[in-house]
């Protein structure tokens, strides 16, 4: 890996600029490199990996190790079906580093801007760099979301964002309300009841699809790549059958099965809480569910039944935006609701050269499809040049 916090040298022919370091832009970086197309990777922290060094610390693949690892490289035998976070950052600096691959750190990227057939980019102290094409792999988590609730600026009870949560420690002994059941939110919910907190109350407004991680030694993952291109109306019924059986029912502790379907929801954007600790806490009283969160008044906490609750610290696992507006917005290629219109090798028609990797949650694991998008692209970038 070549790592340098200053500007790139210019070049006769612009290389491709990979606006972000995770494993969707090293991923692009390395297949082109194999194709032999000059990549340069612009990150804007100081290594890879940025999104995986900040995740709290219990946090492991929910994907097998086999069916996450990049182009190019496997994840090592040793981390584990399931790969712990810390690893998933290691194979990513080896993966840089077997690749060769050319990175700029501490380079944000702010706008990028046609210029006649090339791409030119602004970045971070005035920098201005033309490349012949432009992959955005900001990630689908980028800006941390939280709510609009009424009384949020004068709310005087701890209020964070879950990517702000490490771990149960600064918690222990505390009454926590942890906001959302997504995978973080029931994640941090069973972690902090099993480290010390004194009470956890998980606020849902949406019941979600609760899968185990494995039945009889069968990864979920697999059964998503399976059932991934079938028509939505019959996985939610495979689905509805296969949930009587492999997921728990916990309609007596407040989580009901829900009454959308399980491919529905996926293509809304929500995809299935893998369990990892959430069923046996919520069974076991440890995790209390609670009524979406209204609104904050001073040290209270509303909640949609009408319940007013006071907890010491409040986790907001409320989701994150795209914010690629500010990047990307005024080239008309994104759409209502602030996602690329294109994925893969597809540009939209208005910017050729410009491509999108990571912006879509499939049910198939995300690393996975980054992974076979990657492919794509650099074979579409490479056939160009010829
Ligand atoms: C808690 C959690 C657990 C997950 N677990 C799994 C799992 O088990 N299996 C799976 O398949 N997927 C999982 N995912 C989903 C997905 O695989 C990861 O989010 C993955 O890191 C996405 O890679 P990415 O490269 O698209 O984005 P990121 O990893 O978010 O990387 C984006 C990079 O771009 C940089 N950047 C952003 N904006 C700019 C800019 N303007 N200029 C320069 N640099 C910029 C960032 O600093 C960052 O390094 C998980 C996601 C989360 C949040």
């Amino acid at each position: 890996m070549v790592t340098t916090p200053q500007a790139p040298p210019s070049q006769a022919v612009h290389p491709v600029y990979v606006i972000g370091g995770g494993p969707g832009g090293l991923a692009v970086a390395a297949t082109l490199r194999a194709r032999g197309v000059r990549a340069v990777v612009l990150e804007k922290s100081d290594a890879v990996g940025a999104s995986w060094r900040g995740h709290y610390d219990r946090l492991r693949l929910h994907t097998t190790r086999r069916l996450s690892a990049l182009p190019g490289l496997k994840i090592p035998r040793s981390y584990g079906r399931w790969v712990a976070r810390a690893d998933v950052v290691r194979y990513l600096e080896a993966y840089a580093e077997e690749h060769e691959l050319e990175i700029v750190t501490g380079v944000e990227v702010f706008r990028v801007e046609r210029d006649g057939t090339d791409w030119v980019l602004h970045a971070t102290g005035g920098r201005r760099m033309v490349g012949s094409a432009v992959v955005v792999a900001t990630g689908y988590n980028h800006t941390p979301r939280l709510p609009a609730w009424p009384g949020r600026g004068t709310y005087e009870g701890e209020l964070r964002h879950a990517r702000e949560y490490r771990n149960p420690v600064p918690y222990e002994g505390k009454d926590v309300l942890v906001v959302g059941v997504g995978n973080t939110g029931a994640e941090i919910a069973a972690d902090l009841a099993e480290g010390g907190a004194a009470r956890v109350r998980l606020a849902v407004r949406t019941v979600p699809h609760i899968v185990r991680r494995t039945t009889l030694g069968w990864p979920a993952q697999r059964s998503g790549i399976l059932v991934r291109r079938l028509p939505v109306g019959l996985v939610d019924l495979l689905g509805r059958g296969l949930a009587r059986f492999a997921s728990p029912d916990l309609s007596a502790h407040g989580l009901p099965r829900p009454d959308t379907g399980l491919a529905t929801r996926t293509r809304a954007g929500a995809v299935p809480v893998q369990d990892v600790g959430l069923v046996a806490a919520v069974r076991s009283g440890k995790v209390e569910v609670v009524a979406a969160v209204e609104a904050l008044d001073g040290r209270e906490v509303v909640l949609a039944d009408g319940s007013r609750i006071t907890p010491d610290a409040v986790i907001a696992a409320t989701g994150y935006d795209r914010a690629l507006e500010p990047l990307v917005g005024h080239l008309g290629v994104l759409d209502a609701a602030g996602r690329p219109l294109t994925r893969g090798s597809r540009c939209p028609r208005t910017a050729p050269g410009l491509y999108f990797i990571g912006f879509t949650n499939p049910i198939s694991g995300m690393l996975r499809e980054l992974a076979r998008d990657a492919e794509k692209i650099a074979r579409r970038i490479a056939k160009g040049r010829r």
